[in-house]
């Protein structure tokens, strides 16, 4: 096996299926019974959700809302969608927890790396919530962040499309798909992976992170296995 422990990024719009919004039921148990794979083999597994299903700040901003009480509501959505992949993995008989940024005790822990480190350790998924606590972040920087601190061996960037492309496929036919590339050569080519905060936050830390296509059966399988799918991004 590749990696041992890993930090599983997935967007919160990708939860909503073909409605666009909501939560579509298949889609997390289609995520639980990928997730399980790996966590069968013993890999350790930490994931960060999106919110972008439920509400974005800056989509809050457009219609009136404060930026950052839009983002308060954004990173409550996020909890919203980490306690339906704790559902769904529990469904499958997987152990997990699901620790939040901001304290709400009754719903979830609240966010402690130790504890964290530990849970992982003892074969739970831990599912962090709520982002990183703060206004104008994203959970892309959540999971840059998560993964440092539990020192996970990788980000896995569950997207729709399966890689980093040289232009942006839906609008260009000739754009090609990288294995690998580096992440200074990212920022010369200017390629969008995650946000700046997110990706230099990686870099510095020498934290390699992989996109992937999520919604492709037996991808996460066969990333952990060591198989060159998506794109890799390293220093
Ligand atoms: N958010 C935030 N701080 C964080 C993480 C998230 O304020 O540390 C808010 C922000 O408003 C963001 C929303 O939560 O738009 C949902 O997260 P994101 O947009 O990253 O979700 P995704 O695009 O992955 O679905």
């Amino acid at each position: 096996m590749k990696y041992k422990r890993i930090l599983l990024k997935l967007s919160g719009e990708a939860l909503a299926g073909a409605d666009g919004s909501g939560i579509s039921t298949a889609v997390l148990e289609q995520y639980a019974l990928e997730i399980k794979q790996v966590v069968d083999l013993g890999v350790e597994v930490a994931i960060v959700i999106g919110g972008g299903n439920i509400f974005r700040g800056v989509t809050g901003e457009r219609s009136g809302i404060d930026r950052v009480q839009g983002d308060y509501m954004g990173m409550l959505a996020t909890v919203i969608n980490a306690m339906a992949i704790q559902s769904a993995c529990e469904r499958q008989g997987m152990y997990t927890r699901v620790m939040s940024a901001i304290k709400m005790e009754q719903v979830c822990e609240p966010y402690v790396r130790r504890r964290a480190v530990r849970h992982l350790e003892k074969g739970r998924i831990v599912i962090f919530g709520a982002g990183t606590g703060n206004p104008y972040f994203t959970t892309d920087t959540t999971a840059s962040l998560r993964a440092i601190e539990i020192e996970a061996d990788v980000v896995l960037k569950g997207t729709k499309v399966d890689g980093v492309y040289t232009a942006d496929p839906m609008k260009d036919k000739t754009a090609t798909r990288y294995n690998t590339i580096t992440f200074k050569d990212v920022l010369e080519k200017k390629l969008s992976v995650m946000d700046l905060t997110a990706f230099t936050l990686c870099q510095e830390n020498n934290l390699p992170i992989i996109v992937f296509d999520m919604n492709k059966g037996g991808n996460l399988l066969k990333l952990v296995e060591g198989e060159d799918i998506g794109t890799l991004i390293t220093v």
